[in-house]
């Protein structure tokens, strides 16, 4: 199997948001940067910057640590791992005991009543269990904005969903399928709302964005 079969589990985000924001990152290659992602980028610089082991309160932090399943083919960094002491663990190489494995995600923003953030994290679980042999059953997310933190179990239903999500991206990768636009109030705060082109595009005429701007540089020529 290609290394390029493997889809970023931090693209989940991305997906939920808006299918067509996605495939113009993941599918087209096309890329912005507003003040939003700016800003989460720094933040996770922060976090990956840091060192790679801390231990405190007897919990065991591990900082950026690349993920990978082969069963769902997906890959990324998870910004930290946490091992707490748990005698229905598993046992690591270098450390007394046995450990519970927990995902933690750092966002910018505060806590959303969609599961974007949450399928994130689920991902990152799932490539734990994958990559460690064990069970996860909880992960949680940092906000930046609140300060806040927030955890939560991996229930049957988010797991069927993180699942559900990962089939459907991989089949729009596969078929190079790109939405076509489709403008609601999300657009206003998309780092991609001037690549996507939102008014233009709403031709159904276009269907990528590649075209389109081949298509204009063939006419200026
Ligand atoms: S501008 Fe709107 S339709 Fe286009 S990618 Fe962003 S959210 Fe999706």
């Amino acid at each position: 199997m290609e290394s390029d079969d493997y889809l970023m589990i931090s693209g989940i985000q991305h997906f939920l948001f808006c299918r067509r924001q996605w495939a113009l990152i993941h599918v087209e290659n096309q890329w912005d940067e507003n003040g939003l992602t700016a800003e989460g980028q720094v933040m996770h610089k922060r976090v990956h910057d840091a060192s790679v082991r801390d231990v405190r309160n007897g919990i065991v932090t591990i900082r950026g640590l690349r993920l990978k399943s082969e069963k769902y083919r997906i890959t990324g960094i998870c910004d930290a791992v946490e091992l707490l002491p748990d005698e229905r663990g598993i046992s690591f190489a270098k450390l007394d005991g046995t450990w519970r494995v927990r995902p933690v995600e750092y966002k910018r923003g505060k806590s959303k009543i969609e599961d974007c953030d949450r399928m994130q994290a689920v991902a990152q679980a799932l490539c734990l269990e994958e990559m460690l042999s064990c069970e996860v059953n909880q992960c949680a997310i940092f906000y930046g904005e609140t300060k806040r933190r927030e955890t939560f179990d991996i229930t049957e239903e988010l797991r069927e969903k993180a699942t559900d999500v990962f089939t459907e991206m991989h089949k729009y990768y596969e078929t190079s399928y790109t939405p076509k636009v489709k403008t609601t109030p999300k657009c206003r705060s998309c780092s991609l709302k001037d690549i996507c082109l939102p008014e233009l595009l709403r031709k159904p005429t276009c269907k990528s964005v590649k075209k389109y701007i081949e298509g204009h540089i063939a006419e200026e020529d």
